[in-house]
């Protein structure tokens, strides 16, 4: 490859020597082959383009080494990777990148010397490139995955400003609502237009689970867990946003992964009064069936079920892949920490109002809210649910959840469930999260 003599990076070859010298049978070979004698195959590569970041993932079969750096002028991210042979597959990251991918405008491909293949990531702004390795996981051998951060982020309400999907308050109401004992149930009129008893916008964050990297469950009929709750999601937000005193923010809104904690960060940063995390639950057994709402848990899950539950949704992190160096630990144990009895009352609330509402649509796997350690339910100052939709491992549910009518009387039965928990349970002032 032809790069601009400006690009220096370490010579790897004494690298790549050692490592093979280390590698006791492989002597012998290495002795008399350039190249490292077994080189990794490149099996799979995936783009993830968002407005958060954009991901780029090699799958391979062995755990690669590589070296970047940035280059200024125009930006580019330059990445060798390091024991492995140009190969078709990883030729075709290039017509992987979409011409309005949001950071990078183009890759370029090459052999850059024996057993080291270069990738020049051609950027649309500067970024922040998070370059990281995971051991196989699920279905998953050894990833490379390069995150690319802006290193200017937008900022979220701004962003959705700009996109028209965001109702700002309206200025000289009161922020308190009258007291109880005066205020209508703000819900209780059936025509949305007459509506406007509530003296603040109310702001939902709705979590559609996995995406990217983690599909989430997966049907026998082959339905991806993430397409369906994310299409679901679409449409609650579309019903809840009828109302005029309601805008709703979604933690992801395409197909890329969005990490646990990162979600409950997203929906604290817009000061949401609920957070809804939207699934569909899988069993080994296909008979498995109904939906079920989860709450957090103080002491310890409600079953074991609900117990297995949580740590497979947890394990969305492991699938979806991030970057443990970089995670923000003592974020997250403050949020563990801080987490309320309050919160999880309100959210049993919440959780029962929306079970209600869903016992019409289908059948209900437990007739009451679940409790267990969801970390995606874990902001303690929000009350949080996660609804499972429905089984999408057993096959008669997996075609509802893939039927339109069905998704749209979902989200009609959680949007009201929303609605009567806020009748029941009037809103605080803003303000009260610090
Ligand atoms: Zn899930």
């Amino acid at each position: 490859m032809s790069e601009p003599t400006e690009i220096r990076s370490k010579p790897v070859k004494a690298k790549v020597r050692r490592t093979v010298l280390k590698a006791g049978g492989t002597l012998l070979i290495s002795l008399f082959s350039p190249l490292p004698a077994f080189a990794s195959q490149i099996l799979a590569v995936r783009v993830w383009p968002s407005e958060d970041y954009t991901r780029v993932t090699l799958e391979n079969d062995a755990n690669l080494k590589t070296n970047h750096f940035i280059i200024k002028n125009p930006e580019r991210l330059v990445v060798d990777v390091e024991g492995i042979d140009l190969n078709p597959t990883l030729k075709s990251l290039i017509a992987k990148i979409q011409p309005n991918d949001p950071y990078i405008k183009q890759v370029r491909v090459g052999q850059n010397r024996p057993g080291v293949v270069r990738l020049v990531f051609d950027l649309k702004e500067e970024v922040n490139p998070q370059v990281f390795t995971l051991a196989p996981v699920d279905k998953y051998q050894h990833r490379l995955v390069f995150d690319l951060y802006p290193v200017n982020p937008p900022d979220p309400i701004a962003a959705l400003i700009e996109k028209g999907q965001w109702s700002l308050d309206k200025p000289n109401e009161p922020t308190m609502p009258p007291p109880v004992a005066e205020v209508k149930p703000p819900f209780a009129e059936p025509k949305p237009d007459r509506l406007p008893q509530v003296s603040r916008m109310l702001t939902i964050a709705l979590d559609p689970g996995h995406g990217g990297e983690d599909p989430g469950a997966v049907g026998r009929g082959g339905s991806y867990e993430k397409h369906i709750v994310l299409s679901i999601a679409k449409r609650l937000k579309a019903k809840l946003e009828q109302h005029p005193n309601m805008r709703v923010m979604l933690t992801r809104d395409g197909d890329y992964f969005v990490p646990l904690h990162v979600r409950v960060q997203k929906a604290r940063k817009v000061q949401a009064d609920l957070f809804v995390s939207i699934h569909a639950d899988a069993f080994v057994q296909p008979t498995a069936n109904g939906s079920s709402v989860f709450a957090l848990s103080e002491k310890g899950a409600s079953s074991t079920a609900a117990r297995w539950l949580a740590n497979k949704e947890n394990a969305a992190d492991l699938i979806g892949g991030t970057n443990i160096k970089n995670h923000d630990k003592q974020l997250a144990s403050v949020l563990l920490d801080l987490s309320t009895t309050a919160q999880i009352n309100d959210s049993l609330r919440l959780g029962k109002a929306v079970l209600n509402e869903i016992g019409g649509v289908n059948r209900l796997h437990k007739n009451a809210v679940e409790q267990a350690g969801f970390a995606v339910l874990k902001a303690p100052d929000i009350p949080s649910i996660l609804i499972e939709t429905a089984f999408i491992s057993n096959p008669e549910e997996e075609a509802k959840l893939n039927d339109d009518a069905y998704q749209d009387r979902m989200a009609d039965a959680v949007a009201q469930g929303i609605r009567k928990y806020f009748a029941k349970n009037p809103p605080l002032a803003k303000g009260r999260m610090m």
